[in-house]
């Protein structure tokens, strides 16, 4: 492995500094899914939604209503906080495999500066809307 022409111009101190804001970013984003979602029982990589406990039959069609809208809602959030989440997890595993810093579309060192903005980012400013999840 190349880490020398990967890493850049990185030095370790800056790789701690940025491992040590993911790491944290990690426990902040797992605490604010667990409040919208649940881990996938059947794919621990996943999460799902949190289902509300609706009884359509019995429950007025307003509260129907608002409950139906909450779970699209935290499913919206669900779904944001699950990207920042991947990425995050992506960086630090980037870290540890000695390519942190690298675009993953172009393959170009990412500007420092915007890795301080964002950590978590995977991508050079040029190939910023290149790279979508799924
Ligand atoms: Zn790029």
């Amino acid at each position: 492995m190349d880490t020398a022409t990967t890493m850049g111009d990185l030095s370790p101190e800056q790789l701690n500094n940025f491992k040590e804001r993911l790491l944290a970013e990690e426990q902040k984003l797992l605490g604010e899914l667990k409040t919208v979602g649940r881990i996938n029982p059947s794919n621990p990589g996943d999460w799902e939604p949190v289902p509300e406990n609706i009884d359509v039959m019995q429950a007025d069609k307003n509260e129907a209503a608002d409950a139906i809208e909450e779970y699209e809602e935290n499913t919206a959030v669900l779904r944001e906080l699950e990207i920042r989440y991947n990425n995050v997890k992506r960086a630090l595993k980037k870290i540890e495999d000695g390519t942190y810093g690298t675009c993953e579309v172009g393959g170009e060192a990412i500007d420092v500066k915007r890795l301080e903005a964002n950590p978590a980012a995977l991508t050079c400013v040029t190939h910023a809307d290149s790279l979508r999840p799924e």
